[in-house]
């Protein structure tokens, strides 16, 4: 299955009760290398690396985020969170050159886990505009 249509499928059966893999990661259930953990996030290196850095970053409580068009007013907090702690780790991953934060939403954007999730991106140039 290609790209476009492995998210086409995560699209359709997107549904915010549903648990994804990174709950069991969050649990601990399956193996992750992580790299930062506090209370309320938890970050660990992407399994298919796009770059020499590509670390996820997460909220451990998914509250109904599954992706950021759902986010309301209520999920500020871990947002801003979460884009600090990007750079609290991209520091710790020597990043002093630059780096990026993407978050893929919904079919165009390509999302494939539901789960809202920060993509940091670094380690090369990177180009832009993305694909
Ligand atoms: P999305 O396509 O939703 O923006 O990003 C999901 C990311 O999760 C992908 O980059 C994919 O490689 C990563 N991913 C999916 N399953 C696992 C897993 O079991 N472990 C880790 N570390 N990353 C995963």
């Amino acid at each position: 299955m290609d790209e476009a249509s492995a998210a086409k499928e995560a699209a359709a059966s997107a549904n915010s009760a549903a648990p994804t893999i990174f709950d069991k990661i969050i649990a601990k259930e399956i193996p992750s290398t992580i790299v930062y953990e506090d209370e309320k996030v938890l970050a660990f290196r992407d399994v298919n690396p796009q770059a020499p850095v590509h670390i996820l970053l997460i909220p451990k409580a998914r509250d109904g985020l599954t992706q950021l068009s759902k986010a309301e007013f209520r999920h500020s907090e871990i947002l801003g969170d979460l884009l600090y702690t990007a750079k609290l780790v991209a520091e710790k991953e020597g990043l002093k050159d630059g780096f990026r934060v993407v978050i893929n939403d919904g079919l165009d954007g390509c999302q494939s886990v539901y789960h809202l999730h920060l993509h940091l991106l670094g380690g090369r140039q990177l180009k832009w505009p993305p694909g």
